[in-house]
């Protein structure tokens, strides 16, 4: 799909749309925007990559002496939301970061996202894909509007109203999204009281990343008008389970062939994606950091919660860190079931992509699959097959990051200092944290 800027323009006086959102996502992950008026100045200023904006606010991008930075919109991204119709529409547009130069800017997750794109081209391959599975709570607001952890419905997995008195909600948000172009392709109550998923199909890399940020931003629009909050922290609620962003991914040629599927290969899977599993699974333990980027991150990523905590590939089996769905054909494709959604979608699979063509470069073997149930195998059993655990803290987490060329490189040197600076910080600040768990252990006992 191609969007002009005469589209724009149509779009714009048809819909009555009267603000323009310019979006981009930070270090952090956290979509920003600045909004405009929808003028004739403003927009041929907007299309024109004049938009100019103060880059020494936004965390992790520049110092105060070079603040000024350009946002060059992406016009496939044209999205006009369906709500706040009062005021006129609000529209907006996912943009790529750009220096004053006319460079693009080293430390905008988005435009790192393309330049691994560009040595997936060197390999011979045109696209990379992304299914994301993202998990969400809903949690009830108290009386003055602030979340709280009180959860509005006791369904469980797949349940119907009216256990699941947020089946509404949901549903708005589907339909929300389908008036958006997502194609919404499972909505459900999860496991957990409160939770939910809602899965959309997979598209390209890039545009699967800018879908879920969007994907958010209506999640907790909708959920706020429910009088709810939505939040995609990894483990919200001890002793139930977190959640997961699974992601889906696979590699297509230029004639739109999964390059995963072969029907003679073992398990009907090709040497490359043997090869990119292989890559993923050598590349595990130091990408964690990225996937699972808050301290939160590391309390799902324990057993009995439908959450990986070894570094295994399995077909059927769901206790390993990657699965390999059953579908083939143009479905044929990898689950990994490590990352949450408070990863940066367009930093974490710069870096899956980078990690699976080392696997295809080097020519790696993964190891056998497991298929039976890691999570009740001893020590003693695991160690047998070669299984080795992801790291237990985000402390472990950065610093196995920063002995793995391979990520680093995909992260870049700008984004990558900047992430393991803000890392440090919020590990210190929470090691140092006095927790109720520790008051309730200790006070008494000692
Ligand atoms: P699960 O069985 O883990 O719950 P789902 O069926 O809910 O998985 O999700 C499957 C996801 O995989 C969807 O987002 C779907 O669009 C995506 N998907 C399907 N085919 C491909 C493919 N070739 N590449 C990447 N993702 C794919
Ligand atoms: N909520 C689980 C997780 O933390 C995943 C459940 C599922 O398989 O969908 O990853
Ligand atoms: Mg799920
Ligand atoms: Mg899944």
């Amino acid at each position: 799909m191609t969007i002009t800027a005469e589209d724009i323009r149509r779009d714009i006086r048809e819909k009555n749309v009267t603000f323009l959102r310019l979006m981009f996502t930070d270090i952090a992950g956290t979509l920003k925007n600045v909004e405009v008026p929808a003028t004739d100045e403003q927009l041929d200023k907007i299309l024109d990559n004049k938009m100019m904006f103060d880059g020494s606010s936004i965390e992790g991008f520049v110092r105060i002496n070079e603040s000024d930075m350009y946002l060059y919109p992406d016009l496939d991204t044209w999205i006009v939301f369906p709500w706040g119709a009062e005021n006129g529409k609000v529209a907006g547009l996912i943009c790529d970061v750009y220096n004053p130069d006319g460079t693009p800017f080293a430390g905008d997750p988005r435009g790192n996202l393309k330049r691994a794109l560009h040595k997936m081209e060197d390999h011979g391959f045109s696209s990379f894909n992304l299914g994301p599975e993202p998990e969400f709570f809903l949690f009830k607001l108290d009386e003055n509007g602030v979340p709280t952890l009180e959860v509005n419905d006791q369904g469980g997995y797949f349940d119907l109203a009216p256990t699941d008195l947020a089946d509404n909600t949901r549903r708005e948000i589907v339909n929300v999204l389908t008036q958006l172009g997502f194609e919404v392709e499972a909505s459900h109550h999860e496991v957990a009281v409160g939770q939910h998923e809602i899965d959309f199909k997979y598209a390209n890399v890039l545009e699967a990343c800018d879908n879920i940020q969007i994907f958010k931003l209506v999640v907790k629009t909708i959920a706020r008008e429910h009088g709810l909050h939505a939040t995609f922290m990894a483990k919200p609620k001890y002793g139930i389970n977190g959640s997961g962003m699974h992601c889906n991914m696979s590699l297509f040629d230029k004639e739109g062939n999964n390059v995963f599927y072969d029907p003679k290969g073992e398990m009907e899977l090709s040497t490359t994606a043997y090869e990119f599993l292989a890559g993923l699974l050598k590349h595990a333990y130091s990408f964690t950091a990225i996937m699972n980027p808050t301290v939160n991150s590391y309390k799902r990523l324990v057993p009995g919660y439908e959450a990986p905590v070894y570094v295994a590939w399995a077909g059927r089996n769901r206790s390993p860190l990657i699965r390999v769905p059953a579908s083939r054909g143009k479905s044929t494709r990898l689950e990994l079931r490590s990352v949450d959604p408070t990863a940066n979608p367009y930093l974490a699979l710069a870096v899956l992509l980078d990690s699976g063509l080392d696997g295809i470069t080097n020519k790696l073997t993964p190891p056998a699959p497991v298929e039976s149930n890691i999570y009740v195998m001893t020590d003693e059993e695991r160690k047998a097959v070669g299984i080795t655990d992801l790291p237990s803290t985000l402390r472990n987490a950065v610093k196995a990051l920063q002995e793995d060329e391979v990520v680093k490189d995909a992260m870049g040197e700008h984004i990558y200092t900047n992430f393991v600076e803000a890392k440090r910080i919020e590990w210190a600040s929470y090691a140092q944290y006095v927790s109720q768990w520790e008051i309730d252990n200790y006070l008494e006992l000692y």
